[in-house]
């Protein structure tokens, strides 16, 4: 009997290649450039359809600039973002605008990022008739109404302005605008940071929900780790502009390959009380993006630094099924020499 051909893979939702975000430096008004800051220096990840990734690591890491890139809202330096395999990085703002409807952002501060002179109700409305999506009044009230009843708020406060929510409502409000044009990603930047825990944990929940029902795909970028815990399938971490590991959420958290996940895991809190964790405390700060180390840029606060991390870049590598770690202590040959270090 012959087999039937295997089924290609279905392609990712969104694929980042090899992307860079270069922010040149000058001195004076008048003056040339200077120098750069290297916010993002070489990234790569890819997001399926219906699923979660998400960017952590500390503060200027540049995670969000990721994020910005990817939408477009700052212009990549270099590399490659597709959507739906359609490279968006160089097109055309004429071109780019439909795609624009599906990729959309929940910032952090749901104070801000709202018109406060605007009610609800017109936030909402603003993407779906820029886009062309109501044909009709009745068909728009029908879309506001459904937006309302998916982020759990009563229909009867579009009416209502911004300042009259609390930041949870807010935030609801955001991730509803979000899904207003019918977008496919959508990209939380610390869209929880500024909640309280209990708040948090209700938007976290409303989100996985909502990728439950509307198969929405997530780019979810935070500095905590233990709040990506329960929204995310894979997580990627930043160390001053590159990814350093990327895997499946479970095995990152149960056995992080690379040093700096390892501090960043061993901050977040254990909810038994009796278990105890180690702590691992880097020293130092985060280096400058503007002249980041030499070799691994880790280096300079790594715990297991040997010579050749001062001298030579550690690439991203499988060291587990489906874990990718940028470290020399998974080379082979370096391994015993670099434990006796
Ligand atoms: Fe640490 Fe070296 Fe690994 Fe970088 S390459 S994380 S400095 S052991």
């Amino acid at each position: 009997m012959t087999q039937a051909p295997a089924k290609p893979a279905a392609r990712p939702l969104l694929e980042v290649n090899d992307l860079k975000k270069h922010f040149p430096i000058r001195s004076g008004f008048l003056s040339g450039i200077s120098g750069y800051v290297y916010a993002v220096d070489g990234v790569s990840f890819s997001i399926n359809r219906g699923e979660t990734l998400s960017l952590v690591g500390e503060s200027g890491c540049g995670k969000s600039t990721v994020g910005r890139t990817v939408l477009r809202l700052i212009e990549p330096t270099a590399g490659q973002v597709l959507l739906d395999g359609e490279r968006i990085d160089d097109l055309p703002a004429r071109r780019l605008r439909p795609l624009r409807r599906r990729m959309q952002v929940v910032f952090q501060d749901p104070f801000s990022s709202l018109n406060p002179r605007l009610k609800v109700r017109d936030i909402l409305a603003e993407p779906i008739t820029n886009f062309g999506l109501a044909t009709s009044k009745g068909e728009l009230d029908d879309r506001l109404a459904d937006l309302m009843d998916k982020v759990r708020l009563p229909r009867d406060a579009m009416n209502r302005f911004p300042h009259e929510f609390s930041g949870g409502q807010r935030q609801r409000i955001g991730i509803a605008r979000a899904l207003a044009p019918g977008s496919d990603l959508i990209i939380c930047d610390e869209a929880v940071s500024a909640l309280d825990v209990s708040v948090k944990a209700q938007i976290v929940n409303l989100l996985s929900d909502l990728q439950d029902e509307l198969g929405v795909s997530l780019l979810f970028i935070s500095h905590d780790l233990a709040i990506v815990e329960h929204i995310t399938h894979r997580v990627a971490v930043m160390y001053l502009g590159k990814i350093v590991e990327i895997a499946d959420k479970k095995t990152l958290f149960a056995a992080p390959k690379h040093p700096y996940t390892e501090a960043l895991l061993s901050a977040v809190p254990v909810p038994d009380p009796t278990t105890k964790r180690n702590r691992i405390i880097l020293k130092g700060d985060v280096p400058s993006p503007i002249r980041p180390p030499s070799g691994c840029r880790f280096h300079t606060r790594c715990p297991h630094a040997f010579d050749r991390c001062k001298v030579e870049e550690p690439t991203l590598k499988v060291v587990a099924p489906g874990q990718f770690a940028a470290c020399h202590l998974h080379d082979p040959a370096v391994q015993p020499v670099a434990r006796a270090a």
